[in-house]
Order: C-alpha cells, then sequence, then structure tokens
C-alpha cells in the first residue's frame, strides 16, 4: 500500500512510498483510511524536532472503518465508522497508566509517531482504544476528533469554566477555533484575539463558527485596556494561550484576572519567558495539558454528537495523499485551517 513514511530521524526524510500492509493481531482492527489531518507536529517531525521511532508511517488525526477485525474482537464490526486514541501502546503498569493518565506513560508509543499511523491506506491498532462514531458525525468532521480531544482535556478537565466566565483565546488557528467553541459551550463569553493577518480569514471563521463574542487585535495599540473594558474592568477568567508564541503567553498573563488561570494549549516547541513575578503578584494559575486522554475523546465524539460544536468549516482541504508536500506547505504557510489526506483509492464519504 501507499504510505506518508518517516525514513529516518532528522530533518527531512519524509518520504511517499510502497509499504507493507499491516497485519491485524487477534486484539487489532484494520482501519480503512478515510482521511488524516496534518498537525502541528507532524510539520515538526517533518523538521526533525519532534520524536519519532522512524521508519514509521506518519499521521494520526484520522478517521476511517473497520476494514478488518481480530478474533478476540467482538464489539467492532467491518464496516463500523471510527476514530482512535492516539495514545495507544502504554504500559498500563506504570503509576500514570494506572491513574488513567495514559499520556504520561514513559513507554507510550502514539499512533504516527512511536507506532505505524494513518498517513497510509491502512492502519492497525489495539481495539480497546477505537471509538465508534455516532451515526450523525461525517468522517470528515471526525478527523478533528484528535484536536478536538486535546482542546476538550484542556478546557473540560484542566480548567473550570462557569456560564457566564469570561474566556480570553489567544490565536485563531485551528486550535484557537476549537478552544473558543468549546469555552462557548461550556457558557463562556469568549474574546479571541489574533495579529493582522488574521483579519482576512480566521476572525470571520471564528464569527461563523459561532463560538466567539468578540475578537480583538492584540498587536493594536490599547488592547489590554480594549479586553479590560469587554470583561467588567477586571479581566477574562481563562486564558488559552493557542498560538505557541511569547507574546501571545505574555498578553494572556497582563489581559488576565487577578486569581484567573492561564492555560497552555498550543507546545510553543521552543523556551518561552514568563513574568513569574507578575503571575505572582496577581496569583495566577498555570495549568496546561499534553494531548488527550480517553475521557477527553469521550467527551469531544458527545460534543460532535449533539452538534454542541460545529467543527466541519474548518476541514479547508482533502487532498489526495500523494499532495502530502502541498499540504504541509499549506499549513507550515498557515493557509487556510485544517489540511486533510486521503489515500488512494480516493476514499470519500457515500
Ligand atoms: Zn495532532
Ligand atoms: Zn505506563
Amino acid at each position: 500500500m501507499k504510505a506518508l513514511v518517516k525514513t529516518k530521524k532528522g530533518p527531512g526524510f519524509v518520504e511517499y512510498m510502497d509499504v507493507p500492509e499491516p497485519v491485524t493481531g487477534d486484539d487489532d482492527v484494520k482501519v480503512r483510511v478515510y482521511a488524516c489531518g496534518i498537525c502541528g507536529s507532524d510539520i515538526h517531525i517533518l523538521h526533525g524536532v519532534y520524536p519519532t521511532n522512524a521508519p514509521i508511517v506518519l499521521g494520526h488525526e484520522f478517521s476511517g472503518t473497520i476494514a478488518e477485525a481480530g478474533r478476540n474482537v467482538k464489539d467492532l464490526a467491518i464496516g463500523d465508522r471510527v476514530v482512535v486514541q492516539t495514545a495507544v501502546d502504554t504500559c498500563e503498569q506504570c503509576e500514570w497508566c494506572r491513574q488513567g493518565l495514559r499520556m504520561l506513560c514513559p513507554e507510550r508509543r502514539s499512533v504516527g509517531s512511536g507506532r505505524d499511523g494513518a498517513f497510509a491506506e491502512y492502519v492497525v491498532v489495539p481495539a480497546r482504544h477505537v471509538f465508534r462514531l455516532p451515526e450523525n458525525v461525517s468522517l470528515t468532521a471526525a478527523a478533528l476528533c484528535e484536536p478536538l480531544a486535546c482542546v476538550t482535556r484542556i478546557v473540560c478537565e484542566r480548567t473550570q469554566l462557569h456560564a457566564g466566565d469570561y474566556a480570553l483565546v489567544s490565536g485563531a488557528g485551528v486550535m484557537g477555533q476549537l478552544a473558543a467553541l468549546v469555552a462557548h459551550a461550556n457558557g463562556a463569553y469568549v474574546i479571541m484575539t489574533g495579529l493582522e493577518a488574521d483579519e482576512a480569514e480566521r476572525f470571520p471563521m471564528a464569527r461563523r463558527l459561532g463560538g466567539v463574542a468578540q475578537t480583538v487585535r492584540a498587536d493594536q495599540e490599547g488592547a489590554l485596556e480594549k479586553i479590560a473594558a469587554l470583561t467588567g474592568g477586571l479581566g477574562p477568567h481563562v486564558a488559552y494561550e493557542c498560538a505557541g508564541a511569547a507574546s501571545s503567553a505574555d498578553f494572556c498573563l497582563r489581559a488576565l484576572r487577578k486569581t484567573g488561570t492561564y492555560a497552555q494549549l498550543a507546545i510553543p516547541g521552543k523556551p518561552i519567558p514568563i513574568d513569574m513575578d507578575l503571575a505572582l503578584y496577581k496569583e495566577i494559575v498555570l495549568t496546561n495539558s499534553y494531548a488527550s486522554e480517553r475521557s477527553s475523546w469521550l467527551q469531544a465524539l458527545r460534543m460532535l454528537e449533539h452538534g454542541l460544536v460545529n467543527v466541519e468549516p474548518l476541514v479547508s482541504a482533502i487532498l489526495p495523499l500523494d499532495q502530502w508536500e502541498e499540504g504541509y506547505r499549506r499549513t507550515s504557510a498557515k493557509e487556510g485551517f485544517k489540511i486533510l489526506l486521503s489515500p488512494p483509492p480516493e476514499n470519500r464519504e457515500g
């Protein structure tokens, strides 16, 4: 079958090539991939700054249908439409696994970085990490379930929003848009901040999706005063940093009300300065999240099923897998929102 492979560690070494079709074990299912999204971490992998067990098939944000089920698999059948939790191989013995915090397992191997992923026609995964899709959730929307689960992890599990709270979302890319939707679904009044480049496409998308009440340019004079004016003079209760930039982190800290919560969602990819004195003087709570846990996937799926978030407009294009370079280019250039890659033969729904 055709697959996108990281052939060796280091910058580059990503190739579209033939690989053997994966073999389904007794406790596994083979998923025929419908489409798989390009993630920021895939760009980091291309540049050799995110760890992998190369050689490895890339891709972790996917949806598909069951093509084959191992003989011990009872609750999934051929043709079922599914998504798959990313943190697949974990030891189940360490303290973190026993607490249900599998992302923190030192032996964790995730789909698409630690073990073979879904930029391919087929991917084999343990059946116990597979979720059947609600009937009304399309395979296209479901390909966004992984980033949505990362967002439900931070918004619903790592911070506490109450109806009527003010939430600041700094960053208007896919993660910022999803964070705004989930914060809104939790009852927050959401203010999104961004830069000049966000005026053309990203702020309008935020307004179209319906989660964001106000957009504010953080690069314009008086931005902090604007946020204060929108939040009763005190500042937002929670700030979600979704840009991974030092200036954005600093803005969040300054904008937050005293006793507010600073939540790091983006991975900056490098050390960034935080004014700890300021955080201390304001008694800011600092938190973050690393990807997602099973509970966050279940929550993301419930939100999709019941129409609490409308994510499908965030899919800007579904490109054939052999056009991965164009997809990576658009993702790196921040053109549009999520780009999905679909393996051959074209795997369209219906
Ligand atoms: Zn991802
Ligand atoms: Zn473990």
